[in-house]
């Protein structure tokens, strides 16, 4: 049953959240073991709070748009009192002392928490591969991987185990988990979604989203967590937008853009899915032109100079004395030593590595100013773009799901899974990936949508048109 359908029979009294609950748990226990798509399972306070909802609706009230449906959160945000790792060693049996905004609202619309999902250690991959607690399998084929980084609340989601999840995406982590899963994946507008109690990575890109198998529970998540919050002096200053209400615009009359570096590169099957897309757009009224933004192409060199730059002071923090782990040593600098050595993976030093140095004196200018210049450039060929379209079609990743360790012994190689999404990042725009297709080992393939900020319901709607055809409705 999708999250639109379960809220809607809770709020009616035909079903109650204690039973959703339990049926999510029994999910939960029949694949985590194999799959290990949860971190932690927070059955007590995923029952007490299915509990409150069941006592709402039998004291009359309604217990909001969300009512009953169990969700996913990624280990990656803040939960007060439920152990949050970021899949890392340095936050193990760290309990945060406050919610994310996000988790409030979620609690407010009546959704239940079921735990935290696991995640590349620090949402830095793009497989899941880098957690400390073990790789997430994917549920459509368990020798392959999730995606990353957000791939455990993709996988709960893939799964069954829970109809909504909520993940980061800072390059990527959202809609390409979602593409090779085969569900429905939102990167909001920065800003739109609070990040108060989301664990920073790159706080010039990082934005919270929804996970879903379909484009109308995508929709109704992301109503339901965005809008302004003091909290976050990134926020933007205004309320959510109406987002269910135009599932059904279609895309009749809009112009949408054929984008060449968008699907350079990618597997013939994921070409063939989106040019498909391209025709199920046209016929549903859209104008399609094919165009070349050749600035994207620069996208990736700058993203792993500015997000390991913003990461490597973010994660300056976890020194051994506030939070988690402490290895104890002679002195306070040798015990905070000792402790990022013994806390942090691999990657994530050779983030903080890379980061620092282009952060130092000498190459401050070199590479980080030079990033942030290329930055700029793809802002205004984003903008000049959409003077033409106003929306972009594209591929979300070069390949489906691949096997494990196939991409673990070269950086690049698994950089690269992020080159199509990486660019809406960079922008600070919105992009989703909805299932169009199959691939490789009849594994699902992802078409991405892209649109500048604001754009999600625009984007849903031209989402939803492809859905329909692909579901045969
Ligand atoms: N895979 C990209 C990275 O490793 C993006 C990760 C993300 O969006 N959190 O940085």
């Amino acid at each position: 049953m999708n999250a639109t359908a379960m809220a809607e029979r809770v709020r009616r009294g035909e079903t109650s959240a204690r039973f959703l609950a339990e049926e999510s748990l029994r999910a939960i226990r029949a694949r985590n073991e194999e799959l290990n798509v949860f971190l932690h399972v927070d059955e007590h306070g995923a029952m007490a709070a299915a509990a409150r909802v069941d006592d709402a609706i039998a004291r009359g009230e309604d217990p909001g748009r969300l009512a009953g449906v169990p969700i996913a959160l990624k280990d990656n945000l803040c939960q007060v009192g439920v152990p949050t790792t970021c899949s890392s060693r340095i936050l193990e049996g760290w309990r945060p002392p406050y919610s994310a905004t996000v988790v409030e609202r979620l609690l407010d619309a009546g959704a239940v928490p079921m735990g935290k999902t696991n995640l590349d250690e620090f949402a830095m991959g793009s497989s899941t591969e880098t957690s400390a607690f073990g790789p997430t399998r994917n549920p459509l084929d368990p020798t392959r991987v999730p995606g990353g980084s957000s791939g455990g609340s993709a996988a709960a989601v893939a799964a069954g185990m829970t109809p909504l999840a909520l993940g980061s995406d800072t390059g990527g982590s959202i809609r390409q988990p979602a593409a090779l899963c085969g569900i429905v994946g939102v990167k909001p507008t920065y800003g739109l979604v609070s990040r108060y109690g989301l664990i920073a990575f790159a706080s010039s890109l990082d934005q919270i989203g929804p996970f879903a198998t379909s484009v109308a529970d995508a929709a109704l998540l992301l109503e339901v967590i965005a809008g302004h919050d003091p909290m976050d002096s990134t926020s933007l200053p205004e309320p959510a937008p109406s987002l269910v209400a135009h599932l059904d615009d279609g895309v009749a009359g809009r112009r949408i853009g054929l984008v060449r570096e968008l699907i350079e590169g990618a597997d013939a099957e994921i070409v063939t899915a989106v040019e498909r897309a391209a025709s199920v757009l046209e016929a549903a009224g859209a104008t399609v032109v094919e165009l070349s933004i050749p600035e994207l192409r620069l996208g990736l060199s700058a993203y792993y100079l500015i997000a390991p730059a913003e990461a490597s002071s973010n994660l300056a923090r976890y020194d051994g004395v506030r939070y988690g782990l402490r290895v104890t040593d002679e002195d306070v600098t040798a015990m905070n030593e000792a402790t990022r050595t013994a806390g942090f993976g691999a990657e994530v030093k050779r983030r903080i590595m890379l980061g620092t140095y282009a952060l130092s004196a000498g190459y401050y200018d070199a590479y980080y100013g030079q990033a942030l210049k290329v930055r700029t450039q793809m802002r205004d060929a984003f903008k000049r773009a959409y003077r033409d379209v106003d929306t972009l079609l594209g591929a979300t990743t070069p390949s489906v799901a691949f096997t494990f360790g196939s991409k673990t012994n070269d950086p690049m190689a698994m950089y690269l899974s992020d080159v199509f999404t990486i660019p809406t990042n960079l922008a600070g725009e919105a992009a989703l990936s909805v299932p169009f297709g199959r691939g490789e080992a009849d594994l699902p393939t992802g078409v991405q949508l892209l649109g500048p900020g604001r754009s999600e319901a625009r984007l849903l709607a031209a989402a939803k048109v492809l859905e329909d055809v692909e579901r045969g409705s």
